[in-house]
């Protein structure tokens, strides 16, 4: 009983210069969520370090294949990666001298550069390529409905970051201009997504969606106030 009074309670955590106190189940929450990410960073590292193929050029990779015609201008990739220009340039360049990516400059001054993926590009950063096996065998060791509540959970996750700046733009149904939560009375497939025009479920909810539109801001806030449970969404 000594050992579960530790675990409740609240935990300090340094906060922009002050202490703020945690619940014990958000600070273990995050205390695991962080264990994830150690864990998966210093495997990318440890298989990816040695030729020199690290996580921002993999992102890279990731952000250009999702890209209408696989191709974004450096200064995009930086916006939308969260990372300073110069950085993206670094990474860029180092991903050409790899024959990964082709750059353009295609202002009329040059100042503007696009990068293109290749096809050995797109073979590297292809859906078996470099994915962590590891961690997809412990997912699927869930069951399906655990599976469609950790996607939810990691949806809501990921948009908290993102509205923070913390984490670059993810091309996730719930900002997307396509998606209407709860929008069926189904309970296995409530949302609807207006592209291909059908039901789905939580378990179907996309991260990284090739047919992503962005919503305006006032769509997007009303979807996620739907999403989230704050409003009733099936009229
Ligand atoms: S187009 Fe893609 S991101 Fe948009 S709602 Fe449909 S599945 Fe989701």
């Amino acid at each position: 009983m000594a050992e579960l009074r530790i675990l409740d309670q609240p935990t300090r955590t340094p906060n922009d210069g002050r202490a703020k106190v945690l619940e014990p189940m958000v600070a273990q929450l995050a205390s695991g969520l962080e264990k994830l990410g150690l864990a998966m960073k210093s495997r990318t590292w440890r298989r990816e370090g040695r030729p020199g193929f690290g996580p921002l050029q993999r992102q890279i990779l990731t952000l250009l294949r999702s890209k209408p015609g696989r191709t974004a201008q450096v200064s995009m990739i930086a916006n939308e990666l969260i990372v300073r220009l110069p950085t993206a340039s670094e990474a860029v360049a180092t991903l050409e001298r790899k024959r990964l990516v082709r750059r353009r400059r295609t202002s009329r001054d040059g100042r503007v550069v696009t990068v293109e993926l290749t096809a050995r590009g797109l073979q590297a950063c292809g859906p078996s390529a470099g994915k962590p096996d590891h961690l997809a065998r412990a997912i699927e060791t869930l069951a399906k409905g655990e599976q469609a509540s950790l996607l939810k959970v990691l949806v809501k996750v990921i948009r908290t970051l993102q509205e923070q700046g913390e984490i670059s733009v993810a091309r996730m149904c719930v900002s997307c201009r396509y998606f209407h939560p709860n929008h069926h009375v189904d309970p296995d497939r409530p949302h609807h997504c207006a592209y291909v025009n059908a039901p789905f479920g939580d378990a179907s909810l996309r991260l990284d969606c090739l047919e992503y539109e962005a919503a305006t801001a006032d769509q997007a806030r009303n979807a996620w106030a739907v999403f989230a449970g704050d409003r009733a969404g099936v009229s």
